[in-house]
């Protein structure tokens, strides 16, 4: 699964786990027929299921999964004689158990199963949708553990089984499963019925289905014909998503050595969808944003988006689909591998978008995450439904693919991947753990991956390594210790006994590189050369963060741009900056720093810098220093911007393009320069009246900023275009602008406006979060949740919870967070436990770091003057 929005979540597991909600170990599936006959007038649906069982000890009860379903006939059979079951459902396990008379001895046997099931509006199990002209469809969502909404199931991913699926489809409604169509015929009535090919083995959740009313265009790679899905009138929007899918499975057939095994690749765009997009096996769903997108009008900030998506789903395809993790507590094996394994073919396919890069900040953004005390470990336990949704989180997806991008530049792509295929080849079709893949890399590469591996997955936190370097004579000796960074002071400064086994390198400013693996707390190597700096994250592939002296910090300034690679200048701003959060070094270390960037033009880099001068900006910022920080920030921004140009030109780069909207976009919100204030407002006028008038990287900053001073009659404008926008992405763009105004009313229009029936109940948290994001509003925001509680929680689905406690982490005040403490502790919820409380850790951090600094920064204001960063 992919989810959209980032849900600053993490941890050590202290709630004690609830009673285990498994299924006993009495009998496994082998096959399930399904029939499905959707009514989406009434929202309900038909089921007839046939399951072909082993049993395993003779029993006369057999327990499956199943939530809202109405049964009607159960019967099972075995050794030639057909029983009728006795069900009884017990809700809060999600469960049936089926009672026979005479025990079912041991061996095969069949439970068939006739049933009514609900399509719901939470967007799992088989759910009502409707696209932008009021057609409904029905569609599946089954991870994590929503298949038993739609079918009875051993709904657990080591039971993996094959699938019958027929589904029942009014006239002129497509059916699309996991499958080919094997037959289309007409009836029952003025209904048709679409028998599906029977599937590979498969877990539950992987298993999919959509009904409704779609068209699609098609094409094919290596054989496999792939289709791209969308509503009525939207197929010519599918036409990059069919370009990147073609370009991925090509890739992936060739690295992997077994080849794309499901015979045919649906990619179908849905309006009503929760996650961001899902990968059943031959059948990925996704938010239609994130498949259907203009290719000419389109961002490169979305095209990049939707081509990673597309890839993270396809890699699912492997990881995930074919092997499957045990147990949801090794989810890393799915969402890691498919989140490290998206970049490898979209760098060969678009090597000028510099998904590497993007990669190097992600990493970045993970280790923030892994700060807090709160985090998790990798590997997590987790028994219920709401556990098990907690772990799709930033370590699931960034920190398991950070780690693995490590081990494989330790190993070498190559051995990497011999290990990968290893591991694939065995597990095939069934499902493995995480000892199974370090196993097979340790097998594969004779290198001691089982025990590297396991520091980093068993292990919460992220290793902090203290480098101190010296030159002697024509050597520079480097000691490094190592012990887990907090963003909690007091926590980083008392000793910790945590080790990590650590496979990093070195590099100095007279060029020596040096890599090794770092066993033990601390150790010392040489180097030939006299340098003045060393720098522990050579390459920037390392899970760790480093930290340097102050004369290394002050050299490596000096050098970063002629002597480090930009990836290095990324992770290294990163590691100055965590430095800064523990009050190693005082903030101005780090604003010389990004002055010593001033000249650098690489979109990655910058973009890195701006988002943390934006944090400075917001938190650090006092009213009496605001006016010369806007001033330091604009003497730095305006030249580079004047260099880029404020007009695009003919031919110039993607990545060019994307920079000048960054720094236009910083200039005018973080400088709030009046020029580049006054050229948004035109923009945004523009791109209200016709979007494909102005450039497209532009749109969306530009709305935002028009927003900042913008008047009733502006969002007037705004709130109409949101109603005639032609392409999802201008929808997203119009609708997010929404909480970026200023003026109390026209918030309070945008948050009513956000939980109304206009506003899919997918997108109406991330409007109401949004308001909270802005710092205007926030107070606002949080108000209107408390008042609006229930509604809130009805809308947005599975990850609605977590994702409003997740936004509290912007808060930056003690009040504010006695607030949020109040609350949760009288609204608990189960499936954000963890996230509450990283975000109370996160403000106390942030309430922490701003009595810290906030001195600091207004002492380096002083000194460097309104204008320096220009000079
Ligand atoms: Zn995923």
């Amino acid at each position: 699964m992919k989810r959209i929005l980032a849900v600053f979540t993490f941890a050590l597991m202290t709630v004690s786990l609830a009673a285990a909600q498994r299924l006993p170990e009495v009998a496994a599936p082998e096959n399930y027929k399904l029939t499905f006959t959707p009514d989406l007038e009434k929202a309900t649906f038909e089921g007839d299921e046939t399951i072909s069982i082993r049993v395993l000890k003779q029993t006369s009860e057999i327990t499956l999964n199943a939530t809202d379903i109405d049964f009607h006939d159960v019967t099972i059979t075995s050794g030639g004689s057909t029983q009728k079951a006795k069900v009884t459902p017990d809700k809060d396990q999600e469960m049936v158990t089926l009672a026979v008379e005479k025990p079912l001895s041991a061996g095969a046997a069949t439970i068939h199963i006739t049933y009514t099931g609900i399509l719901n509006s939470e967007m799992r199990g088989l759910y009502l949708g409707k696209d932008d002209q009021g057609r409904k469809y029905a569609a599946s969502q089954f991870e994590a553990t929503d298949a038993r909404r739609a079918f009875p199931s051993f709904d657990e991913p080591n039971y993996k089984a094959t699938f019958d699926i027929t589904a029942v489809a009014d006239r002129g409604q497509v059916a699309i499963s996991n499958q080919k169509i094997l037959s289309d015929t007409p009836g029952p009535g003025d209904k048709h019925t679409v028998h599906f090919a029977p599937t590979v083995k498969l877990s539950s959740y992987l298993a999919a289905l959509v009904v409704g009313n779609f068209e699609y265009i098609e094409g094919e790679a290596d054989g496999i014909p792939i289709r791209v899905y969308s509503t009525p009138g939207k197929k010519e929007m599918g036409k990059f998503a069919l370009e990147s899918a073609v370009h991925v499975l090509s890739y992936y057939d060739k690295y992997f050595s077994i080849k794309y095994p499901y015979g045919k690749l649906d990619l179908i765009g849905l309006p009503d969808f929760s996650a961001g997009a899902m990968e059943n096996a031959g059948c990925i769903t996704f938010r239609e944003v994130l498949l259907q997108i203009d290719e000419k009008q389109g961002s490169v900030d979305l095209k990049k988006t939707v081509a990673s998506v597309i890839a993270h789903e396809m890699a699912h395809q492997w990881f995930g689909d074919l092997v499957t993790m045990k147990w949801w507590d090794d989810i890393w094996l799915n969402e890691g591998f498919a989140t490290w394994m998206s970049s490898k073919p979209l760098e060969k396919w678009k090597p000028e978008w510099n998904y590497d890069l993007d990669d190097v900040s992600g990493t970045g953004g993970t280790l923030n995450t892994d700060s807090l005390a709160n985090t998790r470990p990798i590997h997590q336990a987790a028994e219920t439904p709401g556990q098990i949704m907690e772990l799709f989180d930033g370590i699931a997806y960034g920190k398991a693919a950070s780690v693995l991008r490590m081990l494989e530049s330790y190993l070498g792509e190559e051995t990497f991947r011999a290990g990968v295929n290893a591991y694939i080849e065995k597990h095939q079709y069934a499902n493995a753990t995480a000892d199974d893949f370090w196993g097979a890399q340790a097998k594969t590469s004779k290198r001691p991956v089982d025990q590297i591996m396991p520091t980093f997955v068993k292990q919460a936190g992220a290793p902090f390594i203290n480098v101190k370097s010296q030159c002697s004579g024509n050597a520079t000796t480097v000691t490094l210790d190592q012990r887990r960074y907090y963003y909690d002071r007091e926590k980083f400064q008392s000793p910790n006994d945590e080790l990590w086994q650590i496979p990093m390198c070195m590099k100095s400013s007279t060029g020596s590189q040096k890599c090794e693996l770092l066993t033990k707390k601390e150790q010392t190597f040489t180097l030939p050369g006299c340098s003045t700096w060393v720098l522990a994250n050579a390459g920037a592939t390392g899970y760790y963060r480093a930290g340097y002296q102050p004369d290394a910090v002050r050299a490596l300034a000096g050098d970063a741009e002629s002597k480090l690679t930009p990836a290095e200048r990324i992770a290294l701003q990163s590691d100055i900056w965590a430095s800064v959060r523990v009050g190693r070094e005082p903030v101005g270390d780090f604003l010389a720093f990004a002055q010593g960037l001033k000249k650098d033009r690489n979109r990655a880099v910058v973009d890195d810098v701006l988002g943390r001068l934006n944090f400075i900006g917001r938190y650090l910022v006092t009213d009496s220093d605001r006016y010369s920080f806007r001033s330091w920030l604009r003497g730095y921004l305006s030249p580079m911007l004047k260099d880029v140009g404020w007009e695009p030109k003919p031919g110039e780069s993607d990545e060019l393009r994307t920079l000048r909207a960054r720094v236009f976009n910083a200039l005018g919100y973080d400088a709030r320069d009046p020029e580049v204030l006054a050229q948004a407002r035109k923009i945004a006028t523009k791109a209200l009246d016709d979007p494909s008038s102005v450039d497209r990287e532009m749109a969306g900053g530009a709305l935002t900023l028009a927003a900042l001073n913008g008047d009733q009659t502006f969002y007037d404008r705004v709130m109409a275009a949101i109603k005639n926008a032609k392409s999802p992405e201008d929808y997203y763009n119009y609708l997010f602008t929404l909480p970026q105004f200023t003026d109390p009313k026209l918030l309070q229009r945008t948050l009513d406006y956000a939980i109304s029936p206009d506003v899919r109940s997918q997108d109406a948290l991330g409007v109401v979060t949004s308001v909270m994001g802005n710092p205007e509003g926030q107070k606002q925001a949080w108000d209107f949740v408390l008042s609006h509680w229930d509604a809130v929680q009805k809308v947005g689905g599975p990850f609605a919870s977590a994702q409003v406690i997740g936004s509290t982490s912007s808060f930056c005040d003690a009040h504010m967070r006695d607030q949020v403490a109040e609350f949760f502790a009288a609204h608990k919820i189960e499936a954000a436990e963890r996230t509450y409380r990283q975000s109370i850790e996160r403000i106390n951090n942030c309430v922490d770091l701003k009595s810290q600094q906030e001195p600091q920064l207004a002492s380096w204001l002083g000194q460097h003057g309104s204008s320096a960063g220009g000079q």
